[in-house]
C-alpha cells in the first residue's frame, strides 16, 4: 500500500491529523500573504487601502496577519471592532458597515475612532450625528449606495439589488448630501456599494463602480467634495475546478483605473472571500459508511455547523480523501452527523472508496467557514490552526463541553420586570 503525503503549505495533512483530532481547520498563511500581495500589487499607482471584510474569517491570528501586512478592517460588528482592534488593526484603517448598527455600538466604533461608518438608512444617519454631538467627536461617513445591479450570484449573497435591504437609491443619497447644515458633526464625504458576493465576471463590478464615479462627478459638480468611494468586497473564487472561473485581479484593478481615473480621493476595497477561501481547508475523518438503496452515504465528523455554505448556499466544496490507498472510485454522498437533511457537503461523488478512520479534505473553506460556525447539535466549535511554511500553531482549541455551556444557567434566579 502506498501512503503518499498531502502538504499544505510545507505542512504534512497527515501528520497534522495524527496528532489533532478532527474535525479542524487549517489556513495557509502563506496562501493568504500571496492574495494580500498579489491584491496590493495590482492597486500599485492608486490611492487605495485595502479594508479586509472581517466576517469572512474572523479569528484574530488572521487579523493579525492583515494587520502586519498594513490592511484594514471592513467591520459588521461591535465584535469585529474589538477582534479588529485587538489584532492590532489601528481605527484609522477601520470601516464599519451594516443596515443594523446599533447605538451602542457607533457609541463604541466613534470612541475607538474607526475612519468611515458606511450608511445604510437616513435614520442611522441622524444617529450618527446625535451621538457623535453628544460625545463631541467628528464621525466620518460614507453614504452605502444601492446601484441596482444583478450581480450574478447566488440570491442570499446578493447585496446590490433594489430589493434587497441593503443601501440607499441614488435619489435618497443625493438628499443627504443637501442635509449638512443638519449634521454639523456628520462629515459625509464618501461612497460605498457592496453588490453581493461570489461574484464571478467583471460586468455587475463595472456598472456599480460606473455608477458611483457618475454620481461622484456630479457631487463634485455640486461643490461636494468626496474623500472616499469604497467598492466594496464580492470577487469570487474557485470552488469547482473547470467550473468556476474567477476574474483575473489584474482585470479588476484595471476596471478600478479606468473607472475613476478622474476621481482625486482614496478608494477602499472590502474583499473577504478573496483573500482567505482559497487558503483554508477543512480537515475531517469518516466514522462509518452506510449504504442505503440507491446511495451510499459517507458520514463524515465534520458537520454543516462546522462548514455551513453547502447547507446554506447550495455550496461545492470539493471533498478529497486523504488516506492515500489506491482505490477504486464510488459514488458517495458525503454527510455529517447533524439531525438535518441540508448537513450534505457532497452529493453523488465520485471519489477513491474510503473507510472508517480515513482522513478527508475539505477544501477552499478558508472563507465563511469557522466564522459561521455555531454549536448546534451541541458540537463544540472547531479548532482552527495556521499552516506557515512547514510549521502550524493553533489559534483556536477545541471549544469545551464546559465552555460551550458556560453562560446558561438553571431558571431559580426567577424576577419580575
Ligand atoms: C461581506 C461584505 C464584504 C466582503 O464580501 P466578500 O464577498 O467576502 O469579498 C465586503 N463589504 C461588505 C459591506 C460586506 O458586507
Amino acid at each position: 500500500m502506498t501512503v503518499s503525503h498531502h502538504f499544505f503549505d510545507g505542512v504534512d495533512l497527515q501528520a497534522l491529523a495524527a496528532q489533532m483530532p478532527t474535525p479542524f481547520y487549517a489556513y495557509s498563511a502563506s496562501a493568504i500573504r500571496q492574495r494580500i500581495a498579489a491584491l496590493q500589487d495590482t492597486l500599485e499607482g492608486l490611492d487605495a487601502r485595502i479594508c479586509y471584510a472581517v466576517k469572512a474569517n474572523s479569528n484574530t491570528a488572521v487579523l493579525q496577519l492583515m494587520a502586519r501586512h498594513g490592511v484594514g478592517a471592513d467591520i459588521v460588528s461591535a465584535g469585529e471592532l474589538r477582534r479588529s482592534l485587538r489584532a492590532g488593526i489601528e481605527a484609522s484603517r477601520i470601516v464599519f458597515s451594516g443596515v443594523g448598527k446599533t447605538e451602542a455600538e457607533i457609541v463604541e466604533a466613534l470612541q475607538a475612532g474607526v475612519w468611515k461608518f458606511n450608511v445604510e438608512s437616513r435614520d442611522e444617519l441622524f444617529l450618527l450625528q446625535q451621538v457623535a454631538g453628544r460625545l463631541g467627536v467628528t464621525a466620518h461617513a460614507a453614504v452605502r449606495i444601492n446601484p441596482d445591479v444583478d450581480a450574478g450570484t447566488h440570491e442570499k449573497i446578493s447585496t446590490g439589488k433594489q430589493e434587497n435591504k441593503f443601501g440607499v437609491s441614488i435619489e435618497e443619497a443625493r438628499e443627504w448630501f443637501s442635509l449638512r447644515e443638519a449634521l454639523p458633526d456628520v462629515r459625509l464625504n464618501g461612497l460605498h456599494a457592496h453588490i453581493g458576493s461570489q461574484i464571478l465576471s467583471l460586468e455587475p463590478f463595472r456598472r456599480a463602480m460606473q455608477c458611483m464615479a457618475d454620481f461622484a462627478r456630479e457631487l463634485a459638480a455640486a461643490g461636494h467634495r468626496l474623500r472616499t468611494i469604497d467598492v466594496g468586497g464580492g470577487l469570487g473564487v474557485t470552488y469547482r475546478t473547470g467550473h468556476d472561473r474567477p476574474i483575473a485581479v489584474e482585470s479588476y484593478g484595471a476596471v478600478l483605473k479606468e473607472v475613476f481615473t478622474d476621481f482625486p480621493g482614496t478608494l477602499i476595497l472590502e474583499p473577504g472571500r478573496w483573500l482567505v477561501a482559497e487558503a483554508g481547508v477543512l480537515l475531517t475523518r469518516a466514522i462509518r459508511v452506510k449504504a442505503a438503496a440507491n446511495r451510499t452515504f459517507l458520514v463524515v465528523d465534520a458537520a454543516m455547523n462546522d462548514l455551513l455554505r453547502p447547507a446554506m448556499y447550495e455550496a461545492w466544496h470539493e471533498i478529497v480523501p486523504l488516506h492515500g490507498k489506491q482505490m477504486r472510485e464510488v459514488r458517495y454522498d458525503v454527510v455529517g452527523p447533524v439531525c438535518e437533511s441540508s448537513d450534505t457537503f457532497g452529493v453523488d461523488r465520485l471519489m477513491p472508496e474510503c473507510e472508517a478512520g480515513d482522513l478527508l479534505m475539505i477544501t477552499n473553506a478558508g472563507a465563511y467557514g469557522a466564522s459561521m460556525s455555531s454549536t448546534y447539535n451541541s458540537r463544540p466549535l472547531t479548532p482552527e490552526v495556521l499552516l506557515d511554511r512547514g510549521r502550524h500553531a493553533v489559534i483556536r482549541r477545541r471549544q469545551t463541553f464546559e465552555e460551550m455551556i458556560a453562560g446558561e444557567c438553571m431558571a431559580e434566579a426567577w424576577e419580575t420586570a
